[in-house]
């Protein structure tokens, strides 16, 4: 150490506490980087790289960025996952005896960023914590700086349980500690784009009193201060217009694990990370950045409290029915800036006037939303504006004081309007003044010189001047004008008076500034006061918003409002896929019913490929997810069941974009499903046991089918290009087979999307070569070979007795099955089936079984 330069030891030490980040270490007008940190910068940022003398043999590596436009640079390095720890100058480098001292003012992360591209309008940027309490306990608390939200929940279940929960919430960044259990750390990175610190302090600190005062637990504070104190450690500043946090628990909501939010593409496409083609892409007609955020989590997390899901329900139903005030509520949310970032920038001391212009005019706006919302007659709409606080002291005070266009930055007046302060109105008066009578000189001296050409001017080196060319230097009077400065043509001079009333104006305007900045962090700091009032109009106008959008899309599209049963029904007329069908535009979407009950608790789909079975699976999905997050659905009726939680599985070949694209994905995701659905469930298990041998493949799909029917009778969707399976339909009492149909016309294959009852012809595969003209030989053997296969099963499955002997007989059982009853044999089958043996004697049982076998014989 001792043998470098002082400035690089006092550099070496301030980087050893900041490791993880790139450290941006202020010299005059340059943020430099040394050693490693220059090296990786100079490339990530396609800097140059130079070098400096250190005091050792060896120059050390050094690239550096100007000041003022550090900002940018910022920006790329966060977006690529890293830190910055900004170091200034902390003293005045002229008062400084040797070197200048510097200090770390804060570390921008991803979870932390304020402001630039790495926050995007409509998405919350979210940074967490969580602590494991034991193998099965964990809390999390997360929140964004940007806008405040804070909420914090414990958990109890897998580790997948965690992962699904902050995938759920989506954070750019998760504070743990640092003994964190590395597999799970592991697992983190590889499922989400996240950055981990460590933040090890999970002490209380009477800072964060208020903003864990609703926390009801120790667990769950412990996880918050773990956050707060990262937060503190990093910003630097004030955490006052962080909400205090509330606690959630997951289920409230519908749960929806990371695999189907991502197959149903609910707020992420499949392919590319856009949000195109999603369901989010498709509702959001949202026209605040803040309506968009809320739209996303309402997506996130469906609800599955009728009353709750009814309410919203009802005030899109209100607002669908009133067109015109729909389109002027539009309007006027479109004047609404965001107010949850512009309290956050308050809050954190980067607001600027401009940002109180865009609160002023926001906040303008509620007294006509509200007068608005009030004429849809409607009460809960009315109760929720009843909440909307439109802070008329607020608007009232920064209508007087703030400009109309005020500058971005703060630090060089021209912000307050005039008649807020008197003092500051006097100062103003001087300094205007002082302009008028340096015109007024600038006319004067021109008379008495009788030269045309002379001017006054300005510069900083030496104020005021009077500048005359060389050639009419000879007309001034002697002695009245000192000479300041000589041009290539004139001369530049000054005069007694003119000093004199350069020094009232300067000083004029010194204080102007000074008074002007003093005025407007007063005024900031009162803002600050009305932070919570502010959120919480913020809340109620995105609901708004939220709403709006939601009749706006279901208008457009001829949405239809859902009805719930607690008869575990579904009963859709004309359903549609609402993604496919607004994709396709003008093409005509095939709608489709949908029939479930007690007696239709599974179905098993066939078709031929891009039959639209997967689409009719998903459909049903997005139908029960928008209707529970409140919005109407693409239907002509849709009478549901409200499920706790939606499964979708894909078969592994058809999932060919993860990349991960295993058998053994598929069939950990397929355990999910079977060990956490319940009657309450919906499950699409869309070509499972595709991704290994046909039997096998088979084997698995009837086993998982039957497990279902059998032990959980949740209301499951089943595509599958195994045909052999329609035969469960004679085994599983409710399971009924149902088909996509397609039919040849003038030679070839046209789908016609239609779901029908029954299974799918069998021989499509042959008919489908057939259209695509191959060799009629080849045709005809291929015929010949299914007709010898088909012989050959009808042989061998005569063995298999009943499915209760799956696990002796799998490789028999895993061929296809076929009936072996007739019609009369499957009735009495039935009627044994339905026997309550419990409720009877075994007088009566005997005599049931004696009826039933004179039946059989
Ligand atoms: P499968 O799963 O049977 O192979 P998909 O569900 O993937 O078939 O559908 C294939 C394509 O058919 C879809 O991309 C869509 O363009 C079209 N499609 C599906 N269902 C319909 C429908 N009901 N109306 C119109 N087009 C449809
Ligand atoms: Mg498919």
């Amino acid at each position: 150490m001792s043998q470098y330069t002082p400035m690089i030891q006092q550099y070496l030490r301030v980087k050893a506490n900041y490791q993880d980040a790139f450290l941006f270490f202020r010299l005059g007008d340059f943020y430099e980087m040394f050693f490693d940190d220059a090296l990786k910068a100079s490339q990530e940022l396609e800097i140059t790289l130079t070098s400096r003398e250190g005091g050792t043999e060896e120059r050390i590596p050094m690239c550096g960025v100007p000041y003022h436009a550090a900002a940018g640079y910022i920006e790329v390095l966060i977006q690529k996952g890293y830190k910055v720890a900004i170091c200034e100058q902390t003293e005045d480098p002229k008062q400084a005896k040797g070197v200048v001292r510097r200090e770390v003012v804060q570390l921008i992360t991803p979870g932390t960023v304020m402001e630039g591209k790495g926050l995007l309008e409509k998405e919350n940027n979210y940074i967490s914590s969580f602590t494991m309490f034991d193998e099965v306990t964990f809390g999390i608390a997360y929140t964004d700086l940007s806008t405040g939200e804070s909420k914090a929940t414990i958990l109890t279940g897998t580790h997948e349980v965690l992962l699904n929960e902050l995938s759920t919430i989506g954070m750019k960044e998760v504070v743990v500690d640092s003994n964190l259990d590395s597999e799970l750390k592991k697992k983190i990175t590889d499922r989400m784009n996240v950055i981990i610190s460590i933040e090890e302090n999970i002490e209380n600190d009477n800072e964060f009193n208020n903003i864990i005062t609703r926390l009801s637990n120790e667990k769950l504070k412990t996880t918050a201060f773990r956050l707060l104190h990262y937060l503190k450690k990093t910003q630097k500043r004030s955490l006052d217009h962080l909400q205090a946090f509330s606690e959630y628990e997951i289920n409230q909501y519908m749960k929806l694990d990371y695999y189907s939010k991502r197959n149903l593409e609910l707020t992420e496409s499949i392919r590319g990370k856009g949000s195109k083609g999603t369901l989010l892409w498709l509702l959001d007609e949202t026209v605040t950045a803040m309506g968009g955020r809320m739209l996303k989590q309402w997506i996130d997390r469906p609800l599955i409290n009728e009353t709750q899901i009814v309410r919203r329900l009802d005030l899109v139903e209100t607002t669908l029915h009133h067109y015109f005030e729909r389109q002027e509520l539009r309007e006027l949310l479109k004047g609404v800036y965001d107010l949850e970032r512009l309290s956050g920038r308050v809050a954190f001391g980067n607001a600027n006037a401009r940002d109180f212009i865009q609160l002023k005019k926001s906040l303008m706006q509620i007294p006509a939303i509200v007068s608005l919302v009030k004429q849809l007659n409607q009460s809960e709409a009315q109760r929720l504006v009843d909440q909307l606080d439109p802070c008329e002291d607020l608007t009232e005070l920064l209508e007087k004081s703030i400009i109309d266009h005020p500058p971005l930055t703060i630090k060089e007046g021209g912000i307050i309007k005039d008649g807020f302060h008197k003092e500051l109105d006097t100062y103003k008066d001087a300094s205007r003044n002082g302009k008028q009578w340096i015109a007024e000189l600038e006319k004067e001296e021109k008379q008495k010189t009788g030269i045309k050409s002379l001017k006054v001017g300005y510069n900083r080196v030496f104020g005021y001047y009077i500048e005359v060319t060389r050639a009419n230097v000879h007309l001034l009077e002697e002695g009245r004008y000192e000479r300041k400065q000589t041009l290539a043509n004139a001369e530049r001079f000054i005069t007694p008076e003119l000093k004199e009333k350069e020094a009232l104006i300067l000083l004029a305007e010194e204080k102007c500034i000074d008074l002007e900045y003093a005025l407007f962090m007063e005024i900031r700091e009162t803002v600050k006061t009305y932070i919570p009032r502010i959120q919480q109009a913020a809340k109620i106008i995105s609901e708004l918003d939220v709403y709006q959008s939601f009749a706006t899309v279901s208008e457009t599209r001829h949405y239809v409002k859902p009805i719930f049963n607690n008869k575990r029904q579904i009963h859709i007329t004309n359903g549609r896929h609402p993604v496919v069908e607004k994709v396709m535009g003008s093409q005509e979407y095939v709608p489709n019913d949908c029939l479930m009950d007690s007696e239709r608790e599974m179905l098993l789909i066939t078709g031929p490929n891009m039959s639209g079975k997967s689409t009719f699976m998903r459909q049903i999905a997005l139908t029960a997810i928008m209707a529970q997050i409140g919005c109407f659905v693409p239907a002509e009726k849709a009478d549901i069941p409200i499920f706790d939680q939606v499964f979708t599985r894909i078969g592994a070949a058809d999932d060919l974009i993860s990349g991960q694209s295993t058998f053994m994905v598929e069939m950990l995701e397929a355990k999910n499903a079977i060990a956490n659905a319940t009657k309450n469930s919906l499950i699409l298990f869309d070509e499972i046991g595709r991704g290994t041998s046909t039997y096998d493949g088979m084997a698995l799909a009837q086993a998982i089918i039957e497990y279902i029917h059998d032990r959980i009778g949740a209301k499951t969707l089943f595509s599958t290009h195994y045909h052999e399976l329609t035969v469960l339909e004679e085994m599983l009492v409710q399971l009924k087979n149902i088909h996509v149909s397609a039919v040849e016309q003038q030679g070839k294959l046209v789908f016609l999307h239609k779901v029908k009852p029954g299974p799918a012809d069998k021989s499509y595969g042959i008919h489908v070569a057939e259209l695509a003209n191959l060799p009629k030989e080849l045709i005809a053997r291929a015929t010949e070979i299914l007709r010898e296969l088909e012989n050959e099963q009808s042989r061998d499955t005569k063995n298999v007795d009943n499915r209760e002997h799956v696990n002796e007989q799998l490789a028999l059982f895993a061929e296809p099955t076929k009936s072996k009853y007739s019609d009369h044999e499957r009735k009495i089958l039935d009627e044994l089936r339905q026997l309550n043996i419990m409720d009877m004697n075994p007088m009566q049982a005997m005599n049931s079984l004696y009826e039933i076998q004179k039946k059989l014989k």
